[in-house]
């Protein structure tokens, strides 16, 4: 299959969508942003955004134009006055990056109105895109802390998302394909579950734990000489959010890392919690852990949310997929797709 570069994207798409509709073309690391100050113009089922996706065979998301956004205090105005009391809102988050809003309430089937009409008003008076979650049981102050934080670095992280798109769709490398998975982390052990799988155009690293019983020997095998170095690999992915998978994680920015790590949303707010627990839990010990709460946020900031069954480009000759792995909440089974296709490797995570 013919890889496209940004610029021949871009020129793929221009040659779709009509010459007076106002539009431009941007990277969210693997997907493609098409930013117009008339959504409505892109949509629907035979829309230009279902042709685009045929043509390019990417995945396409459509944001508004900051002409067309009304600010955050206005919006949460607007969306108070709409909503009625009965869907009982609880917060409301805004997350600039994606241009995003999320409404978070009793009633969610309440507060979309019928048909959805409340959405769809809101979109079309504030431009923001919404979504309705409902209110959790029990407060959650991690989630509501990553909400936060996330937000207050919207710019940052559109950045990254766009320095990360430009690394996916870098142009392609000369010389035949291949591709092998390195053992960094257990394998015959329990703990440090740490695996690289590298091809003549990428690497991609998949868990990085921590072996919590050991005293001397806690971490993956960074210093393997394909492990290096580390802060030019192109991806690292999480199967699930358990110490002995996730918990050296901020060790890669700590040494330089700043590249994307994918992984479901609950995986993405669990091991924070975990992570977090691990520095106190060392602290009262009196062992030191190799990272603090620093790299732990820079991490944060770099994360990218996957759901399962969604495709996404996490490199130039790698797609990945997440499937349920039914171990906890939000585990996943990781299958790439590597040159084409051709070659499927699944990494199973714990069952
Ligand atoms: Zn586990």
């Amino acid at each position: 299959m013919m890889r496209l570069s940004f610029k021949e994207m871009k020129d793929a798409i221009a040659k779709i969508v009509p010459k007076d509709i106002q539009y431009d073309v941007d990277l969210e690391a693997g997907d493609i942003a098409i930013i117009t100050p008339t959504p409505d113009a892109f949509g629907g089922g035979e829309g230009l955004v279902g042709q685009i996706a045929k043509k390019i065979k990417r995945r396409i998301v459509l944001r508004p134009h900051a002409s067309i956004m009304k600010d955050e205090a206005e919006t949460e105005e607007f969306i108070r006055n709409l909503i009625e009391d009965v869907a009982g809102i609880d917060s409301i988050y805004f997350d600039a990056c994606y241009c995003e809003v999320t409404v978070i309430c009793n009633k969610p089937g309440e507060a979309v109105g019928r048909r959805g009409a409340n959405a769809k008003a809101i979109r079309d008076e504030c431009g923001w895109l919404v979504k309705f979650e409902r209110t959790p049981p029990i407060y959650s102050k991690t989630m509501h802390d990553i909400r936060g934080y996330r937000a207050s670095h919207a710019k940052e992280r559109r950045k990254l998302l766009k320095d990360f798109g430009l690394n996916i769709y870098r142009p392609k490398r000369p010389g035949s394909f291949w591709v092998r998975t390195t053992a960094l982390g257990s394998y015959r052990e329990v703990g440090r579950a740490c695996h690289l799988v590298t091809s003549n155009e990428s690497r991609v690293m998949i868990d990085v734990g921590v072996n919590i019983a050991s005293d001397t020997d806690p971490m993956p095998y960074f210093t393997a000489p394909e492990a290096l170095p580390m802060e030019k690999m192109d991806a690292v992915i999480l199967t699930h959010a358990h110490l002995d998978h996730a918990g050296m994680l901020p060790v890669l920015f700590r040494y330089g890392y700043r590249g994307p790590v994918y992984c479901t949303p609950p995986t993405r707010d669990m091991m924070l919690l975990l992570q977090s627990d691990y520095l106190k839990v060392g602290g009262a010990e009196g062992k030191r852990a190799p990272y603090d709460m620093e790299d732990i946020r820079t991490c944060m900031r770099h994360v990218i949310d996957v759901d399962w069954g969604q495709t996404v480009d996490i490199a130039p000759d790698m797609k990945l997929t997440f499937h349920n792995a039914g171990h906890i909440l939000g585990s996943s089974s990781v299958h790439l797709h590597v040159g084409d296709g051709k070659h499927n490797i699944v990494f199973s995570g714990d069952k």
